[in-house]
């Protein structure tokens, strides 16, 4: 394990205070802070406005970027990109880049691995291994920041919809947030960062208590608790019905409209009886529904609804005056689904492993 301080866990108190701790004035900070935000040094040797003799201390004492990038995939279309990065406990971190227009949009991963065990998702079937730092959930977007950077271009929106629940982990989640969007750092605007949860309803009450400004996403992809059940085991803890009360509050807390992903899986929940419980469901609420055809994955038998399914889906929710929008699954060909390639990764690691067992055994 790396003992040394990852300045992106630091608040900009916690780093005045580190340098007074090295002797050094408060204007350094300054200076360290403008370079980790503004500047996306990647290295303190980068720091050229600090003495050399600073720089070599602080590189003893302090890491920027807290992972090495492992695997970088590029979509065929070229619009898509992800990198599997590798923390130093030998944890991973995958995050997206996905170019759409003007949009930089950054899919990024709050937690290794996830506790939630949704049925469908490559993450939930790997379980849950352990929580992002705040540096960790940081240095994803300021890796990709730096890279863009270099091409005169910017990060334009985040969502959190990388491997791992944002709201189990919600201090660091948070923290991430407010660093990404405070004007002093890396200035996003709060209305470009997008939380997406499972559904933790007392964290959606404590997020509509503080009044945040980043929209919310709620992973729906059912709308009976005998449906749900099936699909997110963390629905028998906190069923539709209490779920929807704290969204409920939420919207009338913060006046903010709520996304709900919904995930077509063929035959499953792509029925119209699904559709129209959806559509009683969400009625008269300030909302909007993202369709996905799903992505398979290696754990879970589903495929992804046809395009007619997924279009009489969207009629009969129209029926409701529930709006909704169809969402392509950019980035298919690389793995681009949360926890997919990390899972392929391990996957060919382990088949080269046994590939040289059986070379050892037959004595090759
Ligand atoms: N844990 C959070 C955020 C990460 S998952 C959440 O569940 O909301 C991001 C989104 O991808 C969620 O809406 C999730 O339901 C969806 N998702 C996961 N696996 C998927 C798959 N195989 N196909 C389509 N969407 C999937
Ligand atoms: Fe976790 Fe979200 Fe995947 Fe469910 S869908 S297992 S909450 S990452």
């Amino acid at each position: 394990m790396d003992t040394k301080t990852n300045l992106y866990d630091l608040s900009f108190a916690d780093l005045i205070q580190f340098l007074a701790d090295l002797g050094e004035p408060k204007f350094r900070a300054q200076q360290i802070w403008h370079w980790l935000y503004q500047g996306y040094a990647a290295d303190v040797h980068e720091m050229t406005n600090l003495s050399k003799g600073l720089r070599e201390k602080l590189a003893t004492a302090v890491t920027i970027q807290p992972f090495v990038p492992v695997t970088t995939q590029h979509s065929s279309d070229g619009q898509t990109k992800k990198v599997l990065f590798r923390l130093p406990d030998g944890q991973y971190v995958e995050t997206v880049l996905m170019r759409y227009e003007k949009r930089r949009t950054l899919c990024i991963s709050t937690q290794a691995g996830c506790a939630m065990g949704c049925v469908f998702c490559a993450t939930g079937q790997m379980g849950f291994f352990r929580h992002l730092r705040v540096s960790e959930i940081v240095a994803q977007v300021l890796y990709f920041a730096r890279e863009l950077a270099a091409s005169g271009e910017h990060v334009t929106n985040i969502v959190m919809m990388g491997m791992g629940e944002p709201l189990h982990n919600y201090e660091n989640t948070l923290t991430a947030v407010d660093r990404l969007t405070a004007p002093d750092a890396f200035n996003l605007g709060a209305r470009k960062i997008t939380i997406s949860t499972v559904g933790l309803v007392p964290a959606i009450r404590r997020y509509a208590d503080e009044q945040r400004q980043t929209p919310l996403a709620i992973s729906l992809h059912a709308a009976t608790d005998a449906e749900r059940n099936k699909l997110i085991p963390i629905n028998k803890r906190w069923p539709i019905a209490d779920l929807m009360e704290a969204i409920r509050y939420y919207i009338a807390q913060t006046n903010r409209r709520i996304t709900f992903e919904w995930a077509l899986i063929h035959g499953q929940n792509d029925t119209l009886q699904q559709a129209q419980k959806l559509g009683e469901l969400v009625q008269g609420l300030l909302c909007h529904v993202n369709l996905i055809p799903l992505n398979p994955t290696a754990g879970f038998a589903g495929g992804p609804s046809s395009l007619e399914r997924v279009e009489a889906f969207q009629q009969e929710l129209a029926r409701y005056g529930v709006s909704s929008t169809v969402r392509v699954r950019r980035g298919i060909d690389i793995q681009a689904g949360c926890g997919q390639l990390r899972d392929r990764v391990l996957r060919e690691a382990e088949a080269e492993k046994l590939r040289i067992d059986v070379q050892v055994q037959s004595g090759e």
